[in-house]
């Protein structure tokens, strides 16, 4: 089946082609939304085009999107009947969706609704959706959500200590973020291991540039670092991570600052480029460390910790673990981070085997021949995991 996955921001949509038996056919992303040089770029398999171009709005982009995939001269697809199913990529599912859902009216007025908790993403979400009922009306949509993989939170972990009353009136609770990524990579652990997950104990590690941990016992999850937003647990690229928040209420009074700009602060100017002054991306930070940068040491070290803080207390919870996996880009790639995150754990019977570290971005068991846990890199896949749920949820309507 050819399925079109979209993930739609306020001002980009990333677009993926995929054929679920033969793979993606060809992957793009349109950025600058809104205005005269927005950037449009496709990729089919190693050709790579770029345009810059007026695009007005998500419908503009959906339709020059659709209109470059029909290009002959690419041979992707000859007629647009030939996608038969579109698969969207949703932010915040709120408490209603607990897993991906055939969209119609009733569900994009939900996922509207769900505005108020993901103002950033929502609204994007909504429009990407809304442009390609435009020009496919036709074409089953299918929504797959961020959060739904949290939905099996229990409520002692997704409620704050905070008065009661504002969860009920305001729906304040953690949710989780990356479910998607972290539903894929734990039930591809399981085929690797040729373990049902049923049995497995994990302990996922999404390290990208927004980053958070999630602890699977039987393929649900029953913690995760994100929360309200995807603000919360680790320190990242730029978000800062948990931290007391008197902090907040301390630097709005001290600095004068407006809710807007404290978010800001937060969100953009925090986390690993904060502290070291330096960059978001660890690639630089490894850089400065090389020169002996001290910031950058300490926001190295920052983020290890805390990694290593998390997944103590995620076996904890869990009472015991099978697996450790790390996936996303730093997860991927990061090989002395994964070797500084590992070491000394083997109270939790974590070791890993420093030649077998030793890659970037392949599926593949670092354990240690002493480990009693299986350590694992498992590049993630979102596009393909959406596709997959999309798929599913077509066929099971046929
Ligand atoms: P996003 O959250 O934007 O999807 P990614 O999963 O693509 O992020 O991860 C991006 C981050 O991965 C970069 O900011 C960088 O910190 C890290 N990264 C990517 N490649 C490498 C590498 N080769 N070595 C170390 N870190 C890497």
């Amino acid at each position: 089946m050819k399925i079109l996955v979209i993930n739609s921001g306020s001002s980009s949509l990333k677009y993926q082609l995929i054929d679920t038996t033969e793979g993606p056919l060809a992957k793009g992303i349109i950025e600058k939304i809104g205005s005269e040089d927005a950037v449009f770029t496709l990729e089919v398999g190693k050709k790579h085009f770029r345009e810059v171009m007026p695009i007005g709005n998500h419908n503009r982009a959906v339709e020059i999107a659709l209109t470059f995939l029909l290009d002959q001269s690419y041979g992707i697809i000859t007629c647009l009947n030939e996608i038969e199913a579109i698969g969207h990529r949703v932010v915040h599912g709120g408490e209603s969706f607990r897993r991906a859902v055939l969209i119609d009216d009733l569900v994009l007025a939900k996922i509207d609704e769900y505005s108020l908790l993901a103002p950033l993403h929502n609204p994007a979400n909504v429009a990407g959706i809304r442009a390609c009922a435009k020009v496919m009306p036709n074409v089953p949509q299918v929504a797959v959500f961020d959060t739904a993989f949290h939905q099996s939170l229990p409520p002692k972990a997704y409620l704050y200590g905070l008065p009661y009353d504002y969860y009920e009136k305001y729906k304040i609770r953690r949710y989780g973020f990356h479910g998607t990524s972290h539903q894929y990579v734990s039930q591809k652990a399981a085929e690797f291991l040729q373990q049902p997950l049923e049995t497995l104990k994990i302990i996922s590690c999404h390290l990208g540039n927004g980053a958070s941990i999630a602890a699977i016992n039987s393929g649900r999850v029953v913690d995760t670092s994100m929360g309200f937003t995807p603000l919360e647990g680790l320190m990242m690229g730029t978000r800062s991570g948990s931290f007391d928040p008197a902090v907040v209420l301390y630097l709005m009074k001290h600095e004068h600052l407006t809710a807007p700009e404290m978010d800001y602060i937060l969100n953009k100017k925090s986390g690993l480029l904060g502290v070291s002054g330096i960059s978001n991306d660890f690639r630089d930070i490894e850089e400065a460390i090389k020169t002996g940068d001290q910031r950058a040491i300490l926001a190295k070290d920052m983020y290890v910790h805390i990694v290593r803080k998390t997944i103590g207390s995620y076996a904890a919870v869990l009472n015991g673990l099978d697996v450790l996996i790390f996936t996303a880009g730093l997860g991927e790639n990061g090989i002395t981070v994964r070797a500084e995150i590992c070491a000394e754990m083997d109270y939790l019977g974590i070791a890993i085997d420093l030649d077998k570290n030793n890659c970037r971005a392949q599926l593949a068991d670092i354990s240690a021949s002493k480990a009693t846990v299986k350590t694992l890199i498992i590049p993630t896949d979102e596009e393909a995991a959406i596709a997959k749920e999309t798929e599913k949820l077509v066929q099971a309507t046929k």
